[in-house]
């Protein structure tokens, strides 16, 4: 989004007649910035046979997910649900990736069923998985390597006592069941947790990868996974990408030497994606000034983007309204019956009641988290493709707070 001679804009159109046609809160996405950060990845990999697979928890409304299709990415996914999303977006099953965390096996096999590409992350169901389907139906492996990656607790997978992936310590025991009901693995994967900066960390991931590939023979592809940060606030450090590249093709090469084949590298970013990308609009409905505190109070609150209470997640807020106006410092707040604080102590150009501010970052994990706490209808969602404006999914009504509600007949 630019500020261009006083008016916000995305691929040229006023952002403020956008949030008048569709009104507020509304979230809005920019295809052209997920492109742009899609060419980002495909450069930096592209002396590695990659493939990316969109984390579709990240952001999952259908027209985005088309989108990437269209961009020729295959896809992530945790649920069976979101398979199904997917596969109405277009995607073929085969380019899907299964990645669950503590599912059913009557899942597993559901997605088996559909032709997923099955990741598994315990050995209990591995051990379901190689007495049901023998060596008839490949799958991949997900390893938790011990590493700490990423800089919030509470988005770190990789650690010692994370609930995902199937210990590196336990790799004996992976191997008797694999070799007891002949088990193809055509896939390991790792996925270490979200907002790693250093290049130097996802690579002590990779390289302990690549020493557990080696024992397997017949891999078809390495999955790295994700978590490579995007700036939240001007000039925030970024995972540079490029290097990272670099220093993964040096280390991949090295690995097929020692290996003897050239498996493909498997990438699944979400948040690189689609973060940046996103953009939520509120109005601010009142202001209230306090003996100690100016809030700004919005049509909104953490129903509709939880990441700031959920995990302290930083989003950057402007007021779009009067981007002139005199900075002034105010803590924003939702208008959630709870405490509901979108960010303390910020400075925005002076904000009147009636104007629309934005939180940047709004791509991921923001929609895909919302709720209807308090009742609320969830906000419509806007895809700005070529320089247009598409509803791509409509505000909520009271019909859908009551659609599966079943009256007592008193
Ligand atoms: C959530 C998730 C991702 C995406 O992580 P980001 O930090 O959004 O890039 C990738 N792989 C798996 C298995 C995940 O659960």
């Amino acid at each position: 989004m630019l500020l261009n001679e006083q008016q916000y804009q995305i691929q040229g159109l006023d952002v403020l007649k956008i949030c008048e046609e569709f009104g507020t809160p509304l979230y809005v996405y920019d295809t052209g910035k997920i492109k742009e950060k899609l060419e980002i990845l495909q450069k930096s990999f592209n002396a590695l046979p990659y493939r990316i697979k969109y984390a579709a928890k990240a952001l999952t409304n259908i027209a985005v997910l088309q989108f990437l299709q269209r961009q020729g990415v295959g896809l992530d996914v945790v649920s069976i649900q979101e398979a199904r999303l997917g596969m109405l977006a277009g995607f073929e099953a085969k380019d899907i990736l299964f990645t669950p965390n503590c599912v059913s096996f009557e899942e597993i096999q559901e997605a088996v069923s559909l032709g997923l590409v099955i990741n598994i992350d315990n050995i209990s169901i591995l051990e379901q998985f190689g007495h049901t389907y023998g060596d008839s139906v490949p799958c991949c492996i997900r390893i938790n390597p011990h590493i700490v990656a990423g800089g919030n607790a509470k988005i770190q997978v990789g650690h010692i006592d994370s609930k995902f992936g199937i210990s590196i310590l336990q790799m004996r025991h992976v191997h008797r069941v694999i070799q007891t009901n002949n088990i193809r693995v055509t896939g390991i994967h790792m996925h270490t947790g979200s907002d790693i900066l250093e290049a130097e960390v996802f690579l002590r991931g990779a390289n302990i990868l690549f020493e557990v590939a080696e024992q397997f023979p017949n891999l078809e592809f390495i999955d790295f996974g994700s978590g490579f940060k995007v700036a939240y606030r001007e000039g925030d450090p970024i995972t540079d990408i490029a290097d990272l590249g670099r220093q993964l093709t040096t280390a991949y090469e090295a690995f097929c030497q020692r290996y003897g084949s050239r498996p493909e590298v498997w990438f699944e970013p979400g948040k690189y994606l689609v973060s940046e990308a996103g953009f939520f609009f509120v109005k601010a409905n009142v202001i209230k000034q306090t003996p100690a505190t100016a809030f700004v109070g919005v049509d909104s609150g953490m129903n509709h983007l939880i990441r700031p209470m959920f995990y302290d997640a930083y989003h950057h807020i402007e007021n779009v309204s009067n981007p002139s106006g005199a900075p002034r410092i105010y803590t924003v707040v939702g208008y959630i019956c709870e405490t509901d604080t979108f960010g303390i102590d910020r400075k925005l150009a002076e904000v009147r009641e009636g104007d629309i501010l934005v939180f940047r970052n709004a791509g991921a994990y923001a929609f895909s988290m919302a709720s209807n706490y308090n009742s609320r209808f969830r906000p419509a969602e806007v895809l700005i493709h070529e320089g247009k404006a598409h509803l791509i999914r409509k505000r909520e009504t009271l019909d859908d707070l009551t659609r599966n509600q079943v009256p007592m007949e008193w």
